[in-house]
């Protein structure tokens, strides 16, 4: 029989950042347990790779500043490369209502200690981006250290970082039960056979409710789709740009190398597994993109390129991190709500602390606990994309 200090469902980003930040503590008999045969197949590799700390609440902008600093020291300290590129993110706003959310966010981001974010005028912003259609914009918010990263190179470098201390990886594993004795993590059933241990780590994207219920845990995250468009080569637009978002219809785009990528958030969307690419969306986004940007009428598109991949959402919009109420032993790393990329540092060092040291430094985490949705104490992150 196999036995480990901790085992982590889920191979993704966020299990990976977990092993990685456990294996710096000291902590190296860990097993990663994923179903897949290569790692990153779940939402990971879908994800557009946006990183900021322009968020509305406290918890969610301190989880971002550590993880900025992350990715920004990411070589040095892991070995691999981020893919970092500091190239901002720019809100746009359209009317007062957005501007004065955009101001307040400001303020909190500021107390926060995000020292270089800044409102901005329509002036300012197109001088940043010249060919957006300005007539109707009041003003913004930017914060040059946001930006991008790669995703698959982050779970890599914490994955590979992690497995050269020590961690263990089972590919082509799935986990089909959790062995609760007396209230306390005794084992987990898998596909290999049966591994001994007192500490889970929920860590399967949107797949976290059905793996919850394998302790008999109720969950509530809820893949939701979300889609893609990647334009060919386009050198109308300068691939220096940061993330724009367009806050009249929540369009926004960024350069991916000499092309672009371009998201909306299409409210006709429904909770469910699916991951099927529509080829309606492409003509959807275009006419946003195109209300904002007129360049973008002549991007070429090929529907193959695009993707479609799924949020873990939460009632209140941020992630369920911590102790799983009533089973002793189990840990909670759930429904990031499309940050989960970007978040994935500072959770993988929240759980590692829970783990190691029984408390987090972030003083912030226990807000983040599945409790508080049972006991009405909802956070409400409204700057979600
Ligand atoms: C289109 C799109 C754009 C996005 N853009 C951004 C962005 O700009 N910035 C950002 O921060 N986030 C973004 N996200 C969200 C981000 O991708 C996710 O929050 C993040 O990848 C979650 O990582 P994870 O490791 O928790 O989940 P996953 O990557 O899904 O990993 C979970 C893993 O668990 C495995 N698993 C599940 N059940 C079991 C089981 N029973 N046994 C074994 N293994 C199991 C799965 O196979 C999977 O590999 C985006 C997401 C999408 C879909």
């Amino acid at each position: 029989m196999t036995t480990a200090d901790v085992v982590i469902i889920g191979g993704g980003i966020v299990g990976s950042s977990v092993a990685y930040h456990l294996a710096e503590r000291g902590c190296t008999n860990v097993l990663i347990v994923e179903r897949e045969d290569r790692q990153g197949m779940g939402s990971t590799a879908k994800s557009m790779g946006g990183v900021r700390a322009q968020f509305a609440t406290p918890i969610n902008i301190r989880m971002s500043l550590y993880s900025i600093d992350l990715f920004s020291r990411f070589e040095e300290v892991t070995g691999h490369t981020a893919g970092y590129k500091a190239q901002g993110y720019l809100f746009v706003a359209t009317n007062q209502r957005h501007l004065d959310y955009l101001e307040a966010n400001y303020r909190q981001q500021r107390a926060c200690g995000v020292n270089n974010v800044e409102m901005v005028t329509r002036e300012d912003i197109v001088k940043t981006v010249p060919q957006l259609v300005a007539d109707d914009i009041v003003g913004g918010s930017f914060c040059p250290t946001d930006g991008f990263v790669d995703p698959y190179s982050v779970m890599t470098g914490f994955s590979k970082r992690a497995r050269e201390r020590g961690v263990k990886l089972w590919l082509e594993t799935d986990v089909t039960g959790i062995d609760v004795k007396q209230g306390q993590v005794a084992g987990v059933q898998t596909s290999r056979g049966y591994v001994s241990t007192r500490a889970v780590v929920n860590a399967a994207g949107p797949w976290a409710a059905s793996v919850a219920e394998l302790a008999g845990l109720e969950l509530p995250v809820e893949p939701l789709r979300r889609q893609i468009v990647k334009t060919e080569p386009f050198s109308e637009l300068s691939p220096r740009l940061p993330m724009v978002i367009d806050m009249s219809t929540g369009f926004h785009f960024r350069p991916e190398g000499s092309a672009f990528l371009l998201a909306w958030p299409d409210p006709e969307e429904t909770h469910g597994f699916r991951t099927d690419f529509d080829y309606g969306f492409i003509e959807k986004i275009l006419t946003r993109a195109v209300s904002r940007v007129p360049e973008f009428a002549d991007v070429e598109v090929n529907p193959r390129r695009c993707w479609a991949g799924m949020y873990e959402m939460t009632p209140d919009h941020h992630a369920i991190i911590g102790r799983a109420p009533g089973v002793e032993g189990m840990f909670l790393a759930n429904g990031f709500s499309g940050h989960g990329v970007m978040h994935s540092p500072a959770t993988g060092k929240i759980v590692s602390e829970l783990i190691v040291d029984g408390a987090s430094s972030f003083a912030d985490a226990p807000a983040l606990r599945v409790e508080r949705f049972k006991e009405g104490n909802l956070l409400e992150e409204t700057a979600v994309l």
